[in-house]
């Protein structure tokens, strides 16, 4: 039944008690007379009574005639005591009153009955709590756990360090400040934006500087919260949070965390999780039953997002992704000058210098940072915090982070400088390669301390045996930098080189651009029952087998071959691409011309 039934049937049931209690005290009013005992005792002598029942404390009767106002019956309170007979002999008035009960007796049952139920609860709490079961007393409840606020005072000016970020987030902005007016061209606003970035990077803190900066609500859930006991608490919840929001708009909602509920829905051995899988689905079908006219804007993030379910990033869901990196120097700077505010800091202080000493640093690795060297001048009763109090905390910060392996000795930093600039070297220098966008030797993640990242032109769905090659020699880039420089190669290129063989593999064994091989295909991309990749299976002899081992061995060593070659030739540029991004950690064509494509430089001079 509908809860606003049960309200309305509700109601009716009072109503009737109403109308039947009035009706019962209106006839008794309309013909039981109430009287004094005294009186009571006349109409006795008078021989005006024709019965009466005697009550505890009542004596109710009857009149032989009615009274001059029709009433035929009679109440009355008893008082027998001995004064009442000398009360009567002298014509006084007397009444009795009976003293009401009924609150006396009301708490003498009911206060042990609450006590009672109070103290069951608390203990049921407490045991819920205990088991991490707190979602077991919230059933029903799931309000509880949505996280509101109307008035947050976090600014974009509190988040620093991501500018890029900021800048796709300032529309979002503009939306939600006047949301009507946004539309009228017909534009309308992605419903969902996706922040990804490493932990501590400011994901969190961006999404409310977002609702802090449009001042509206800000609805907030963690996606690990969403991970219940019984099955279907979750989908509530996701369902309260979008009602509750409709209701506030224009709103934010803000999904933390998301990868602990928008994991990819397992189809393995281990059978499915009931209780995710509806969750998500509920999720689903909110992100599709919403549009952003009405002035919501879904927010979330993850450091995960390649185990989100591929469902939530499709058109229409999330579909804009808004990359929170770890801030390079400039924004190390920027970010302790916001947290330095807060703090007595020394005038000779140079938080240049703090910047320069913490590549690799998130946001929240610099708030710790700024914390601890308070801490420390603190701890030795100064005024200020000093450049020393930094250079220690840095230390004690590094130590952390370091168990993490994140942090680059000074040899490996040039090391992954000049492997990152070989690669745009020689991707800048190959007629057709996707033009360099941006360097980075700012660690990211475990595996991949620095990259390189290649804007495509356009869509290619067909490659030619050049494009390739010339894909490969790109991927050789930075071994071939490393060996150039140093005459030794590192461990840094074990993804390069996985991914360099794969793709000579395929020339070979795929796409039959091996002419001593012919024009075949050595294996098939086989499924299994799951529809996943199982894997090649080859269905060759051995002596092709051979032939095929050796062509991608060629291929590989053609391809690092000519990216030395080519480096070898730009040798003064990679030594002033490596300087550059040693200082500033990250490089754009912008900075360094040097990694802007061969045609356009070409372009560029002949205009000139
Ligand atoms: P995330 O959600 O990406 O893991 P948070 O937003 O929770 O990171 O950041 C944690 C804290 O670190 C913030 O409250 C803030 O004090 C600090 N912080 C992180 N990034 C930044 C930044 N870009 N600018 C200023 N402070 C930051
Ligand atoms: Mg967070
Ligand atoms: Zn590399």
């Amino acid at each position: 039944m509908d809860k606003k039934h049960q309200i309305n049937l509700w109601y009716a049931f009072i109503a009737m008690m109403m109308v039947l209690m009035f009706q019962s005290w209106w006839t008794t009013y309309k013909t039981v007379e109430p009287i004094p005992y005294s009186q009571f005792e006349q109409y006795l002598k008078d021989k005006k009574i024709e019965e009466i029942s005697v009550k505890e404390n009542t004596i109710e009767g009857k009149f032989k005639k009615p009274l001059k106002d029709g009433k035929q019956y009679f109440i009355t309170t008893r008082v027998e005591i001995p004064l009442a007979d000398e009360l009567s002999k002298y014509d006084v008035k007397f009444t009795g009153v009976v003293q009401s009960t009924f609150i006396k007796d009301i708490l003498s049952w009911i206060l042990p009955v609450l006590l009672l139920f109070g103290l069951w609860m608390f203990f049921i709490r407490r045991f819920a709590e205990k088991q991490g079961l707190g979602g077991m007393m919230t059933v029903g409840k799931s309000k509880a756990k949505v996280y509101v606020e109307t008035d947050v005072n976090v600014t974009f000016e509190n988040v620093a360090g991501v500018e890029e970020a900021k800048r796709e987030l300032v529309e979002v902005v503009d939306f939600l400040k006047d949301p009507k007016s946004y539309g009228r061209l017909g534009a309308h606003m992605p419903k969902g934006i996706l922040l990804v970035g490493p932990p501590g990077t400011g994901k969190t803190l961006l999404a409310r500087a977002v609702a802090g900066e449009a001042g509206v609500a800000f609805f907030s859930i963690s996606g690990s919260e969403f991970v219940e006991m019984f099955v279907g608490v979750g989908a509530a919840r996701v369902r309260d949070l979008f009602e509750q929001a409709r209701k506030a708009a224009p709103a934010i909602i803000f999904i933390d965390e998301l990868d602990a509920l928008g994991r990819a829905r397992s189809s393995g051995p281990m059978g499915t999780n009931d209780e995710k899988e509806q969750t998500l689905n509920q999720l689903l079908t909110e992100l599709d039953g919403f549009d952003t006219s009405s002035g919501i804007i879904l927010l979330a993030a993850t450091n995960r997002p390649e185990i989100l379910d591929p469902a939530l990033l499709r058109a229409g869901r999330f579909d804009r992704q808004v990359l929170v990196d770890r801030p390079d120097k400039s924004g190390r700077r920027a970010i302790l000058d916001v947290h330095a505010k807060n703090i007595e800091l020394d005038p000779a202080m140079d938080l240049d210098q703090v910047a320069q000493l913490t590549t690799g640093f998130s946001g929240a690795d610099l708030a710790t940072l700024v914390n601890e060297a308070a801490l420390l001048a603190t701890r030795r009763n100064a005024e200020k915090v000093t450049q020393q109090d930094f250079n220690e905390a840095v230390e004690r910060v590094v130590a952390g982070l370091e168990k993490r392996s994140r942090i680059l000795s000074e040899k490996e930093r040039r090391t992954v400088a000049f492997h990152e600039i070989g690669h745009a070297l020689v991707a800048a220098n190959l007629e057709g390669c996707d033009p360099v966008h941006k360097i980075s030797i700012i660690p990211r993640g475990i595996g991949a301390l620095g990259y390189t990242m290649q804007r495509p032109t356009e869509d290619r769905f067909l490659l030619s045996t050049r494009d390739l090659e010339n894909r490969m020699a790109v991927l050789m880039g930075g071994r071939a930098a490393e060996e150039i420089v140093f005459d030794e190669i590192s461990t840094g290129a074990s993804d390069d080189l996985q991914k360099v063989t794969e793709v000579a593999r395929d020339m070979v064994m795929r796409y039959g651009m091996e002419a001593s091989l012919g024009n075949r295909a050595y294996s098939t991309q086989r499924q299994n029952f799951l529809g996943q990749p199982a894997g090649d299976v080859a269905e060759v002899s051995e002596e092709t087998q051979r032939e095929i081992d050796l062509a991608i061995k060629i291929r590989v060593e053609a391809a690092f071959t000519r990216a030395k070659d080519l480096l070898n030739d730009h040798r003064k540029e990679l030594d002033q691409g490596a300087e550059l991004l040693l200082a500033n950690e990250t490089l754009t064509e912008k900075e360094f011309p040097a990694i802007r494509p061969v045609s356009e430089r070409q372009e560029n001079a002949a205009a000139e």
